[in-house]
């Protein structure tokens, strides 16, 4: 569709000209006239003299610019998905334009708050993240909502804010060759253009933030219980299909209550939040870990059998026994290893981890258990305990 679009777009637009166009309807002479007025609306009559072919072609150009502006919006509006609303932003603008790239930043309010969101065609060397004292410049140009001009190399660039119920989303930038200039005209369609782009940005990033949301751990930005169990549904469904291994952790922090009662919940949560960064450091890119309910947490490890599963399970409860906690209280885990045999549900999968976990409770704490053994190689030494500072 997107590519049907575009190609419809330039060709629509080549009728669309700048400048001031005349025509007389029989009550009086009238003259339309292309305003290059950012802050107004994109609308182009006003009256004066006029011919009746120019008054025509007036209105053809007219039509081809609301039709292409309406091709846009129809566009935009057929996805919510960032990436997909980015890619038809970015498209949809070389199309209406006839310009051969453009690129998006999105604004996050704070430091480094204008991100690279995606670019289309030569724009050159463009920051990932536009630094902080340019922001500052942007933000106040921004405004204004009129289109800026910029020369770089052999590109001409029209870059304009991207707003929508009165917040900056972002900002918008086209570019060709240095050769042709943007008309005023065209520049009014951009800030027509990018009031449709700055809609479907605002509403295509609040989305993504719902979903986010909605998978996400609020403490510890781990993923959630009910995330947790779709992935480890998925990885078993694909373990089956390649017939690889795969291995589940199930991780609990050893007498944590008493932590909460010594120290407080505050400070609980703080430990909760560098078990997690612990957990992250001590895994690869492809496994998952999760929250799975207060102080206990799950890893799921793909392609991973029960011997390397132990090894990543041991290297976590060390780097948690050494680790500095608030308090300099000490924090020891204890693990349950469990790997996947034919025909294993997840919910059994988790069930047999979580038997392995209560073995290293009771085996004294501070260690790791592998389902169906209990290895007094595995374990720690001292039972978890708070030392007051
Ligand atoms: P065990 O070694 O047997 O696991 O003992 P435990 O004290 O860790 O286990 P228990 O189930 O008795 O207590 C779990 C504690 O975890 C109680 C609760 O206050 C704490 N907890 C659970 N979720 C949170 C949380 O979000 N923040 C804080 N600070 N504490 C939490
Ligand atoms: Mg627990
Ligand atoms: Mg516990």
């Amino acid at each position: 569709m997107l590519s049907a679009v575009c190609s419809v777009l330039p060709a629509l637009l080549r009728l669309v000209q700048d400048g001031s166009f005349s025509g007389t309807d029989g009550g009086g002479d009238w003259k339309v006239a292309m305003e290059s007025r950012s802050d107004q609306p994109a609308g182009p009559l006003s009256v004066g003299q006029a011919g009746p072919g120019d008054l025509a072609q007036q209105l053809d150009q007219a039509l081809a610019e609301v039709y292409s502006l309406h091709e846009l919006a129809k566009l935009l509006a057929s996805s919510i998905e960032l990436g997909q609303v980015v890619a038809y932003i970015l498209d949809g603008l070389c199309g209406l334009m006839g310009t051969e790239s453009s690129f998006l930043y999105g604004y996050e309010p704070g430091p480094g708050n204008f991100k690279l969101l995606g670019a289309h065609g030569p724009v050159g060397e463009l920051p990932a993240v536009v630094p902080d004292k340019a922001s500052h410049w942007i933000i106040q140009a921004a405004q204004s909502l009129k289109p800026v001009v910029l020369t770089t190399g052999d590109l001409a660039l029209a870059v304009t804010a991207l707003r929508s119920h009165d917040a900056l989303q972002g900002l918008v930038g086209i570019g060709t060759r240095a050769s042709r200039q943007f008309t005023p005209a065209e520049l009014e369609r951009l800030a027509a253009s990018s009031h449709l782009a700055a809609m479907a940005l605002e509403s295509a990033r609040l989305y993504a933030r719902i979903q986010t949301l909605a998978v996400t751990d609020g403490l510890t930005g781990l993923y959630n219980h009910r995330h947790f169990y779709e992935e480890l549904h998925r990885e078993i469904a694909r373990a089956r299909r390649h017939n690889t291994p795969l291995s589940l952790l199930m991780l609990d922090i050893d007498h944590f209550k008493v932590f909460n009662d010594t120290f407080g919940h505050v400070r609980g949560d703080q430990v909760l939040r560098l078990v997690t960064g612990i957990l992250q450091r001590s895994i690869r890119d492809t496994d998952l870990a999760a929250r799975y309910g207060g102080e206990e947490f799950a890893v799921i490890l793909p392609d991973t059998g029960p011997a390397e599963a132990r090894r990543v399970a041991e290297r976590i409860r060390q780097r948690i026994a050494e680790a500095t906690f608030p308090g300099q209280a000490t924090i020891t885990v204890s693990i349950g290893v469990a790997s996947l045999v034919a025909q294993e549900t997840a919910p059994a999968l988790v069930r047999r981890a979580d038997q392995a976990l209560y073995r290293a409770k009771q085996a004294g704490r501070n260690r790791v258990c592998l389902n169906g053994e209990l290895d007094a190689q595995d374990g720690g030494q001292t039972p978890a305990q708070f030392v007051a500072p």
